[in-house]
């Protein structure tokens, strides 16, 4: 269970939503609402004959925490750690992050405990068709429930699921698994690197704000060199003008204080498995802790929770920090940081690009029309700006030196849903 501060996942998500609830002035009541249990939780159990013949029998959740703004949305994790109380945090969040970024939707989070690497891939097809898609069936759909891919999924495993469901529904039914192939509705280009898009439009919009001239120039520091590292830390952040000066990998990295050339460091990685085999004058080695406090301005923390923690807070140097990972810093490095000026742009506004980039492709689906990749990032740029803008005014009238930006995005998000649930009445 991951731990922010000493905390649970959930503890920490719950924590943050009762600050926020008392720095917006909603009435306690949002928080009994919004707290536990969540509005629905589904459990399975998956019998898949696997490739030895014998029957094996694998767990499924899927959370569906609030739906004050629409149908759930939140996807699905395969992994052999995976319990229900991560999920329920999980889902919770995802209403959070759903409701800040203006989406129609709720949260939900969906997970089945397996290894899927040892799975062959007709177990995998098996597990994931038969087993998940059809037996959250009923519980699912384009107006109740729309997962999408996590940890440990992916495109074809959303493709097997739309398949499975629009057999049962006895017609096509594209828009009820999102982040499907490219050549299946709605699947998009831009999708394979909307996460790391968006984590470099709050880069360059937060830039902009912190130092004036924009970010043009400024050094940044990646860890994790993965789809949000790789797109979101280096490829487009380069690509707006910044230098890229140290990625790593789970191996280690590199840095060049002049810029790395990243266009061969991503060839060395796709050749030999990792960035630590890039070589070029003026580069020098460096690990995973290193990384995180080189003297940049900008730190994208893009492979794992946790790594920003109390005890190396006080060395970080850049002024700006991007969390492309969800719950990369505690709760007290986040105070050290906060206290000393840093920025942190949170998890929930700065690495939404995916699922803002999943609602697009839901409109095109429920519409049957399908957009290019220009005008699908244009309109993905526009729904990141305006959270963006939403936050830093919340942000501002809050007041920058008491409240951190991510609990300025919290209560962003609880006021729409706290207004949502009023309008609709039945509750408060
Ligand atoms: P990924 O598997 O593509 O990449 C992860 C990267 O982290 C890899 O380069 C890996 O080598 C590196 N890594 C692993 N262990 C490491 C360590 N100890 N130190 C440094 N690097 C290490 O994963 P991803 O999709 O890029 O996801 C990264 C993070 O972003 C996760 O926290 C994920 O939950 C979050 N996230 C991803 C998306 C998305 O759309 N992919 C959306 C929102 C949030």
């Amino acid at each position: 269970m991951s731990l922010r501060g000493g905390t649970t996942f959930l503890e920490s998500v719950l924590q943050t939503l009762k600050r926020a609830i008392e720095l917006g002035g909603y009435p306690q009541e949002v928080y009994e609402i919004l707290s536990r249990p969540p509005q629905r939780i589904i459990t399975v159990n998956i019998p898949v004959r696997m490739d030895n013949g014998k029957i094996q029998v694998f767990t499924g959740y899927r959370v569906q925490h609030n739906n004050a703004l629409g149908p759930y949305k939140g996807g699905i994790r395969f992994h052999p750690e995976v319990t229900l109380e991560e999920d329920i945090a999980l889902a919770t969040v995802m209403t959070f992050k759903n409701a800040l970024n203006g989406l129609p939707y709720g949260g939900g989070k969906g997970a089945v405990a397996v290894d899927y690497k040892k799975l062959s891939k007709r177990e995998l097809e098996e597990l994931s068709r038969g087993g998940y898609a059809r037996a959250l069936a009923p519980f699912i759909g384009p107006e109740v429930d729309i997962p999408a891919p996590d940890v440990g999924t992916d495109p074809q495993i959303m493709a097997w699921m739309v398949d499975e469901y629009s057999k049962i529904a006895g017609h096509n039914v594209p828009g009820v698994f999102t982040a499907k192939p490219v050549v299946l509705w709605g699947g998009n280009p831009v999708r394979e690197y909307s996460t790391g898009f968006g984590v470099a439009v709050w880069a360059r919009e937060a830039a902009k704000k912190l130092w004036g001239g924009g970010i043009e120039g400024k050094t940044v520091a990646v860890q994790g060199f993965g789809n949000v590292g790789y797109w979101g830390g280096a490829y487009w952040l380069e690509k707006m003008g910044a230098k890229v000066v140290a990625v790593t990998d789970s191996k280690g990295g590199v840095y060049n204080p002049n810029g790395l050339n990243l266009a061969e460091v991503k060839a060395v990685k796709d050749k030999t498995g990792t960035v630590m085999n890039y070589d070029a004058p003026g580069t020098r080695k460096i690990t995973n802790d290193e990384v995180l406090e080189l003297p940049v301005d900008i730190l994208v923390p893009a492979a794992l929770e946790n790594v920003i923690h109390k005890g190396n807070a006080n060395n970080i140097k850049a002024k700006l920090i991007v969390e492309g990972a969800n719950g990369p810093t505690t709760a007290d490095a986040e105070k050290i940081l906060h206290s000393k000026g840093v920025w942190i742009l949170p998890d929930l506004a700065a690495n939404a690009g995916g699922v803002v980039m999943s609602y697009l492709e839901w409109v095109e689906d429920l519409q049957w029309y399908f957009w290019d990749e220009e005008e699908t990032r244009n309109r993905l740029e526009r729904i990141l700006l305006d959270t963006f803008n939403r936050v830093m005014n919340r942000w501002s009238k809050l007041g920058t030196s008491q409240v951190t930006i991510r609990e300025a995005a919290y209560v962003e998000a609880v006021d729409r849903i706290y207004n949502a649930m009023k309008v609709r009445g039945g509750w408060i």
